[in-house]
């Protein structure tokens, strides 16, 4: 088959829990249909699903707390009115990321101040001294890529300057830093739902914790300042000490049912992702001299990032690659956060809110000329036997050896 594009559709679908979706999220997905009660605080015949996969939440990240919510984007603005940001205050961000991270913080009525990453494609520790000033609020480390951010020198700083750490783990649900899951580690972690993360109901997000008071303000500004925060009716608004008014960012019964299936799927979906990666990391390992330096590679979600050193590179392996049915990409197309032009100029919904962020020339410099494989959650063996094969045959065929990104021009 060629599709619309005139390249040959991927040799496996890249994508991990929904490959695994099967007839237990249907299932679940049923009952709750039939129960009539897809609202999660009241219904005729409630099932208390969001409550329930908040439950498991928890105890799967090991936080003491886990707040289901409608999508990641959310989760992060949550979060950081969970924190108590004040209006204006600046969260350093990657300059590798989704543009979420800063539509969560302007959302909230923060400011983005964007930080390089290195050669694990995370924030760069390094570089976050010279950025804090005295509106410094926060330090988003994104997870990316089921790679955790190097969390220990991150939290370092933090700690020196008095800042708030919290965890963007859309991309990395399940994922662990030493021996912690990611989530745990910072005042709060974040997950996204979409249809491309480790678990997924289409949409849906949530945070953890283990601060009650993070939870208390978090809880109540995704329920309308505190609405129908008891499953029995009663609010919490009116007795809170400090009541504030929220917005409605809640999940619903059905959403949580599906989630709920889909977290029984990932650990069991990590581990074999990371024995992939690792077998195809090494098999590969003379065709490909530089890779993706990842923290803590026991913890990982499976990366397979080759840093070729320089955009050109990137473009002809990536090119030949997708030619050939292997589903890959640049990530982000090498580009900063701020190559979204909204982002660039300050733009929200009500003016100009910053000023145009400096740009990270070795985050491009690095991200420009790396290439990822994205891996299935389905794959068969023989998928990753013909993967090895079919990079390796793509390097070598377009003559592509990787240079050190410090020294490439
Ligand atoms: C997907 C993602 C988000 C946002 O999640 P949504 O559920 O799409 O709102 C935030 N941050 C990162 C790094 C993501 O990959």
């Amino acid at each position: 088959m060629i599709t619309s594009t005139g390249l040959p559709p991927p040799r496996y679908e890249p994508t991990r829990g929904l490959a695994l979706w099967g007839t237990d999220e249907v299932q679940a997905a049923l009952e709750v249909v039939r129960s009539r009660s897809l609202f999660r605080y009241y219904g005729p015949d409630l099932q208390h699903r969001a409550d329930r996969f908040e439950q498991d939440l928890a105890s799967t990240v090991g936080t003491r707390h886990a707040i289901a919510v409608s999508s990641g984007t959310a989760a992060l603005a949550c979060a950081l009115v969970g924190l108590g940001m004040p209006a204006g205050a600046e969260v350093i961000i990657p300059a590798l990321t989704f543009v979420g991270c800063v539509n969560a913080i302007s959302w909230a009525r923060g400011v983005p101040v964007i930080a390089a990453v290195d050669d694990t494609l995370t924030l760069d520790p390094t570089v976050l001294d010279a950025l804090v000033t005295d509106r410094t609020f926060a330090v988003m480390p994104v997870h990316l890529g089921n790679v955790a951010a190097d969390l220990d020198p991150i939290l370092a700083v933090a700690r020196r300057h008095g800042l708030r750490v919290l965890e963007d783990c859309a991309q990395a649900a399940g994922v662990s830093y030493r021996g912690r899951r990611v989530g745990a580690i910072g005042y709060v972690g974040s997950f996204s739902f979409q249809l491309e993360k480790n678990i997924t109901a289409g949409e849906g997000g949530a945070l953890t914790t283990d601060d009650d008071g993070i939870h208390d303000r978090a809880v109540r500004y995704q329920d309308q300042g505190g609405q129908f925060t008891t499953s029995r009716g009663q609010t919490r608004g009116g007795d809170s000490p400090e009541p504030f008014v929220g917005v409605n960012l809640r999940m619903t019964e059905l959403i949580a049912a599906i989630l709920q299936v889909q977290l029984g799927r990932l650990d069991p979906m990590l581990e074999r992702l990371r024995t992939v990666a690792g077998h195809v990391r090494a098999e590969l390992a003379g065709a490909v001299p530089v890779w993706r330096r990842i923290p803590d590679e026991a913890g990982s979600g499976g990366d397979v990032t080759m840093l070729l050193g320089t955009r050109i590179k990137a473009r002809s392996v990536l090119s030949a690659l997708v030619a050939a049915g292997v589903p890959a990409r640049t990530p982000y197309q090498g580009q900063g956060v701020y190559a979204n032009a909204a982002v660039r100029d300050g733009r929200t919904a009500w003016g100009s809110e910053w000023k145009r962020p400096a740009r990270c020339h070795a985050t491009e410099q690095i991200a420009g000329g790396a290439v990822t494989i994205d891996l299935g959650a389905a794959m068969t063996d023989d998928d990753v036997s013909w993967l090895v094969d079919t990079v390796r045959a793509t390097l070598t065929a377009t003559g592509v050896e990787a240079t050190d990104p410090a020294t490439a021009s």
